[in-house]
């Protein structure tokens, strides 16, 4: 069978023989055999025998033989031999006979092979009918496949293996027989590490892929080689398996590639050919029939279930749905309708069948319905959410609202055969949507309230007005009571009606609620609460009205249902507003009262905010009071912190209001506890103290008063007043002084010279005479200060300009000065020949240098020298008058200058004046433009500089 050499069958040849001489012979090529019969006369001497056979030979005892190739058709199947122990000579004729015999044999070889063929393929046949029966008995193909790959182990292969294309396009291994359980298991787990290649050039994957079937008559070691270059550590494994032919077809069905079916031989030998593969496609062409049919009808099982399932959903959907569905018939008869819509017609789902809309629904409510009907089955076009309103037979008496469409519901050819109903009902939704629609009418009405309470500070008539908004979309009439004085005060009566006015001005007039009444605005203002009265009975009406009267005017206004509700503001209920309906269809529930309660509470708002409003204007007229009073006004709170400082108390004191707001008043005024106290007083009695504040003395008038939570002080700056209070008396004290000196002096001489008595020498009456003069002199120069003084400050003088010489002026009051000056004092000019001119009044000038003169002169007790020098200094001709007297402490320095300032004032130094020369002095040079000063350390004499002006 596979090409190579065995003896078949011997007789009378030595065992050893056989066994040498198949070894001997394999490998040989059988083609030495030509027509005519090979001999070897002697068998030691042929050549064309190997040596090892004619060694067999010579073992065996053989020495001649006659070999005849055995035909059958053309192919040489074998070879008859004839062999003797001796040598010798063939014939032609005993050649003719080998032949003869060899022709009978090989006839008789060939008819036999012939049997074995059709033996085996018989066998092939019954295995693919027997497989075929498999294949068709069941439709789990996975199965039955590896049935059919059992069946063909080991008759048709010692191998089959049959591998699938899976969903995902991979292709994976069904099934691999073998008789040997062990190999099996060495097939599976190689199948599983070396999956097929899908671009293997041939293999399982090629032939799915070409849909080509491969057969491999006889597998080469090449071959094997060649397939495992990949992998070379399975060529072992597979040459261990023997493998020597295979073949593999492909499972097509309706042009698919379904797998292949590997059918190998190994232990057997078996070769394929042609023949078995067309055995084993048409084996494969039936099993993919049978594959094709298994998945189809699954395919169509699946698609049942679902079909199955899809239906059970939509009709548990349509059961379930909470929406009323119905199909009806082209005769408007019911064919199934669901729960919901059941429900909705009040007749049990199942009893609509057969039942006409009209039977159903009732005349009226089919005839508004049969039309649309109709017109879906004429248009066959749809109606879409369709809002209708109705009783149902379910709920007698309550009106709902659905929203219905209707659809077309065709047959297979596309006739509309029925209407498909869809009925939502949307009562609810309506009824919320009613709900929103009124909540925002509430809304708007209440903004539009806030803003016409808002806009006026006048409640009362926006109470009033209100009315507009609310009467009558929310109330037929409404009333607003306000307490007052102990009752209530009616401040508004409105009613829809023009015509019951009269009967509202009545009620306004006549009934404003009483305190003590148990019901309605007096119970609401009593307890805060607001009150619905939802009905009003006759019992409620008659027992809260106070007389016949009352009752018949409340019955004319009418009264079916009110709401009552508190004005409260700032904890306060001091009114209310009541609404009520007049119409028995709009009875007020709690959405209505929480309304009204809004509004109340926005109108008690206003009304606070009004109150409010006025107060603060009050205080913000307070407040700009506080801000331009002249008086300082100060507020101390009750923890003695400065609150308030206003710009008087700014300008009285010099202390900003951002220095003193915040801070201790007791650190602002260090006297302060004598000012709190005045704050304690009953009384407001002002008080004038001297208050030392930001470093300064000021003389204050102070009031202050007490309130709850702190203090408030009005003061008022005396200081300046108090000064001239101080003038004044120094004036009189010290001109009285004055006076009474010279006085006294003049009034002795004269009554000393009067004495008729005493003879006076001569001498001592010129002395008199004398002293009388001087001192006259003295009392006119005091009364000519004091008429300067009030010159000065009466603005009635004004001075002279002219350009004037300086120096000649100097040197007339010097030389004048030197008529009186004591001896122990000396006086000198010291000056330029002609010094340049001053725009000054002359004699006023003369006056300044005088008094200079004269107070360096009085001043000096002790004697000294006076120097008056001249100088220029700028723009200014500069006098000064030096001296060595007393001198003038530098803190007095500005203040000599001041009315009656002196620095001795009880003349210890026994040197008089009435403190008015300086003051004079610099009042006239500052009205020429001029300016003086003092230096001086305060002992070692003193220096007193007057400039003046140069003359252009
Ligand atoms: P009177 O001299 O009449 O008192 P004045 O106004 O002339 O008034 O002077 C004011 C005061 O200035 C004087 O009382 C004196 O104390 C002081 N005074 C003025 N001149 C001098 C001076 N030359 N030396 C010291 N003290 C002077």
């Amino acid at each position: 069978m596979d090409g190579s050499w065995t003896v078949a069958a011997h007789s009378g040849l030595p065992e050893s023989y056989v066994e040498s001489a198949t070894e001997a012979i394999r490998g040989r090529d059988s083609s030495v055999l030509g027509d005519e019969p090979l001999v070897a006369e002697d068998i030691r001497t042929t050549e064309w025998l190997s040596p090892a056979h004619r060694k067999a030979h010579a073992e065996a005892g053989t020495r001649s033989m006659l070999v005849t190739g055995l035909r059958y058709g053309d192919r040489v199947v074998g070879t008859l031999a004839f062999y003797y122990r001796k040598s010798r000579r063939f014939t032609e004729a005993e050649k003719n006979a080998a032949s003869l015999l060899a022709n009978l044999a090989a006839a008789a070889i060939g008819t036999a092979e012939l049997y074995e063929t059709q033996r085996r393929l018989a066998e092939d046949q019954r295995f693919v009918a027997e497989a075929s029966e498999l294949l068709a008995s069941s439709l789990e193909y996975e199965d039955t496949l590896a049935n059919v790959a059992a069946l063909a182990v080991p008759q048709f292969a010692d191998w089959c293996a049959i591998d699938m294309v899976e969903d995902d396009g991979s292709i994976g291994r069904l099934t691999v027989a073998h008789v040997d359980p062990d190999k099996v298991r060495l097939a599976n787990d190689l199948a599983e590490k070396y999956p097929p290649d899908p671009a293997a050039a041939y293999g399982v994957a090629n032939v799915i892929r070409t849909r080509q079937p491969e057969l491999f008559s006889e597998i080469s070691d090449d071959l094997l080689e060649e397939a495992t270059a990949e992998a070379p550590e399975l060529l072992h494994v597979l040459r261990e398996l023997g493998l020597s032919s295979s073949m593999c077809v492909p499972l097509v069905a309706r042009d698919r590639a379904l797998g292949a079916i590997t059918f190998m031989s190994a232990e057997s030998g078996r070769r394929y050919d042609e023949s078995d593969l067309a055995t084993a496609q048409d084996l494969a062409r039936r099993a993919a029939t049978s594959v094709d049919n298994a998945l189809l009808f699954r395919e169509t099982q699946v698609a049942r279930r679902e079909a199955q399932d899809s239906l059970a959903v939509v009709d548990a959907v349509f059961g379930a749905a909470p929406v009323g569905l119905a199909f009806m018939d082209s005769n408007f008869r019911y064919v199934r309708v669901n729960e919901a819509l059941a429900t909705i017609n009040g007749l049990p789902a199942d009893e609509h069948f057969g039942l006409t809309l009209r039977e159903v629904l009732g005349d009226e409510l089919a005839s508004t319905i049969e039309p649309y009907h109709r017109r879906v089955l004429d248009t066959g076009e749809a109606i879409l959410d369709l809002a209708i309103e109705g009783q149902t037979a379910g709920a007698p008496g309550e009106t709902r609202n659905w929203l219905v469409s209707y659809y077309p519901v065709r047959d297979a050819r596309d006739s509309t055969t029925g209407v498909g109903v869809v009925i939502t009902d949307v009562t609810e939704r309506e009824q919320a949507r009613a709900a929103a629609e009124a909540a925002g009418e509430r809304l708007r009405v209440l903004a539009e309230a806030s803003q016409q309470l808002a806009g006026t500070l006048d409640y009362e008539s926006t109470l009033a007005n209100i009315a507009s908004l609310l009467v009558p979309r929310f109330a037929d009439w409404y009333a607003v009571d306000v307490a007052s004085g102990g009752g209530f005060r009616r401040v508004a009566v409105v009613h829809k009606d023009p015509a019951k006015a009269e009967w509202a001005e009545k009620s306004r007039s006549l009934f404003a609620p009483e305190p003590d009444e148990l019901e309605g605005t007096a119970r609401v203002v009593r307890t805060g609460e607001a009150v619905l009265y939802r009905t009003i009975s006759e019992e409620l009406l008659a027992a809260s009205t106070l007389g016949p009267e009352h009752h018949k005017v409340l019955r004319k206004l009418g009264m079916e249902s009110a709401m009552c509700v508190p004005l409260t503001a700032g904890g306060r209920t001091f009114g209310a507003l009541m609404l009520v309906s007049a119409d028995p269809n709009r009875l007020y529930d709690e959405d209505d009262l929480d309304f009204a309660k809004h509004l109340a509470r926005r109108a008690a708002n206003a009304v606070d905010n009004a109150r409010l409003y006025r107060e603060s204007e009050r205080r913000a007229r307070a407040a700009v009071v506080v801000e331009h009073v002249a008086d300082g006004v100060l507020l101390v709170d009750n923890q003695g912190v400065i609150r308030l400082w206003n710009p008087a108390a700014e300008h009285i004191t010099g202390l900003d209001s951002a220095d003193a707001v915040g801070r201790q008043a007791a650190e602002v005024f260090p006297s302060w506890e004598a000012i709190e106290v005045l704050a304690q007083k009953s009384e407001l009695s002002p008080s004038t103290q001297a208050v030392h504040v930001n470093d300064r003395e000021l003389w204050l008038s102070i009031t202050g008063v007490g309130f709850e939570d702190g203090s408030v002080y009005a003061f008022r700056d005396l200081t300046e007043e108090r000064a001239v209070e101080t003038l004044k008396s120094d004036f009189v004290s010290t001109i009285s002084h004055e006076l009474r000196t010279p006085l006294a002096a003049i009034y002795g001489s004269a009554l000393t010279l009067r004495r008729e008595d005493v003879l006076l020498p001569e001498p001592q009456r010129a002395g008199l005479l004398e002293v009388i003069a001087t001192e006259s002199d003295r009392l006119a120069r005091i009364v000519n200060d004091v008429l300067w003084v009030s010159r000065l400050e009466s603005d009635g003088l004004r001075p002279v300009i002219e350009a004037c010489d300086g120096v000649e002026l100097a040197r007339t009051v010097v030389d004048a000065a030197r008529q009186y000056i004591p001896p122990n004092i000396k006086i000198e000019l010291s000056a330029p020949k002609k010094g340049p001119l001053v725009a000054a009044d002359p004699d006023k000038t003369r006056q300044v240098l005088t008094n200079l003169v004269e107070n360096a002169v009085k001043y000096s007790p002790d004697g000294g020298h006076v120097q008056v020098e001249i100088s220029l200094a700028g723009p200014r001709l500069r006098f000064t008058v030096r001296d060595e007297g007393l001198g003038v402490p530098p803190a007095e320095h500005r203040r000599i200058f001041e009315k009656f300032y002196r620095l001795d004032p009880d003349l210890t130094r026994g040197v008089g004046g009435t403190g008015l020369g300086l003051y004079i002095s610099r009042e006239l040079l500052e009205l020429m433009g001029g300016r003086i000063w003092v230096e001086s350390s305060g002992h070692g004499g003193s220096a007193f500089v007057a400039e003046l002006p140069l003359a252009d």
